[in-house]
């Protein structure tokens, strides 16, 4: 991706922010009302492959103080990315960790860290593309949500929007390109986000995902 490409993003990204900015949260609280939609408690979007749960920095330093657990105890680089000649593996944005294939916080009792959640977690099943209201798959879809409820969601859906648009717009400042290479399991992950590059070996990252990434590069 060449600096012009990057300015290119940069001015998409400016106006995205205008417009989220504009967003009424009244329309879409009607339109929630309108979906409609009550959570069940069932875990679902909790568990299984699906669950994928994007976090920012600022959100994992929240689950970090509520939690007593290290960063990368409570985050992981996604296994999608790009290799640069040194052999160092590049990824962008970061993912709950997960155990097996559940969410870490998913527990019967309900999510062990409530107060300090995602806001993908907060808002789900809903989710805003390109301004306009959108969902996932749920049983709670068609429940009985009341007026303070909707209004809550919505400016919840708002402020996720204008948080996603604000974190890429940092990311996209701050990101230095880099030639690409061949994979090796002797270099580091590079995790770009909106601080800029976050540079880990292998060994420090718990868990299953260097096993994963070794298997995926079949080392
Ligand atoms: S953080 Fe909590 S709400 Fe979000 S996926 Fe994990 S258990 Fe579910």
């Amino acid at each position: 991706m060449n600096r012009a490409d990057l300015e290119e993003m940069q001015a998409d990204l400016a106006l995205q922010l205008k417009r989220a900015e504009r967003l009424s949260a009244e329309d879409l609280a009607r339109e929630i009302r309108r979906i409609g939609f009550w959570c069940m408690r069932c875990g679902d979007c909790c568990r299984g492959e699906e669950n994928s749960v994007v976090v920012f920095p600022f959100e994992i330093r929240e689950i970090v103080a509520l939690a007593g657990e290290g960063w990368l105890e409570v985050a992981e680089p996604p296994l999608e990315g790009e290799w640069d000649i040194g052999g160092n593996f590049h990824t962008l944005e970061w993912r709950l960790r997960k155990e097996d294939r559940d969410c870490r916080y998913y527990s019967e009792e309900g999510c062990k860290i409530y107060e300090a959640r995602p806001l993908l977690c907060q808002t789900y099943p809903f989710y805003l593309e390109d301004g306009r209201l959108d969902w996932s798959e749920c049983r709670g879809l068609g429940g009985e949500i009341g007026f303070e409820a909707s209004q809550k969601l919505a400016e919840l859906l708002k402020r996720r929007q204008i948080v996603e648009i604000k974190e890429a717009i940092e990311l996209v400042r701050r990101y230095e390109d880099f030639e690409r290479g061949d994979s090796s399991p002797h270099g580091k992950c590079v995790v770009h986000d909106s601080e800029g590059e976050h540079k880990i070996e292998w060994s420090e990252i718990p868990g299953a995902l260097g096993r994963r990434l070794r298997q995926s590069q079949k080392w």
